[in-house]
């Protein structure tokens, strides 16, 4: 079960269809691995079509929306339960939205070196980002680094800690730009993630931005 989740307004860019198709189906991809926030996109979903209906009058969209919003926070507040150190069991390594996207089982991917102790297999015809599947070999670290913009990795299979967070199956981490950070996989095997690094234009005001998403402004 997921413990660290896409926060609030990625998952209203999904469900109001504006994600990047990068981040959408790193989204989507969370979703097959997270009852919780699957959840909670199919009631945004609903409340986008009752918008979209204009059964609701404008004055009442922002208290509608944020209590989704604060809806979703619960969601994920909810799923931070205690999980299994070790998540991957026998489910299979993709989830299904990545896996239809591939084409491939993940033992058939066609894995790469990019740095000693790390392979990637890059996703260049997604739009929004830079898109890769990495693996970073058992104890291993990426490199420190930087990037412009969000950067978001979804752990598939093993796990990473990256300061005091651990990452799990299913886990989504989010570091901007400000951060600079040196991911170390687990010590006792190989860890699997679908990252994207996202160029930085993103909104300001959190509830400014969903009421825009759902008026098409
Ligand atoms: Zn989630």
């Amino acid at each position: 079960m997921a413990v660290f989740h896409p926060s609030a307004e990625y998952l209203v860019d999904y469900a109001a269809g504006n994600s990047s198709e990068a981040l959408g189906l790193l989204v989507a991809t969370h979703l097959a691995l997270c009852p919780g926030c699957r959840a909670a996109v199919g009631r945004l979903e609903a409340l986008g079509g009752a918008l979209i209906d204009g059964m609701t009058p404008s004055a009442t969209h922002g208290r509608s929306l944020g209590g989704a919003l604060a809806q979703l926070d619960r969601a994920a507040q909810e799923q931070a339960v205690p999980r299994r150190s070790r998540a991957a069991g026998r489910a299979p390594m993709l989830p299904r939205p990545l896996r239809d996207y591939l084409g491939a089982a993940g033992d058939e991917l066609p894995w790469r070196g990019l740095f000693p102790g790390i392979k990637r297999i890059a996703l260049p015809a997604l739009s929004g980002g830079t898109a890769e599947l990495l693996m970073i070999g058992a104890g291993r670290a990426i490199p420190r680094h930087t990037h412009r913009g969000d950067e978001f990795n979804l752990v598939l299979a093993g796990g990473f800690c990256d300061g005091a967070d651990h990452y799990g199956r299913g886990d989504v981490a989010v570091a901007d730009f400000q951060v600079n950070h040196r991911p170390v996989a687990d010590s006792d095997g190989p860890c699997i993630c679908f990252a994207v690094s996202e160029a930085p234009p993103r909104f300001t005001g959190l509830l400014g931005q969903v009421l825009n998403l759902f008026t098409g402004r």
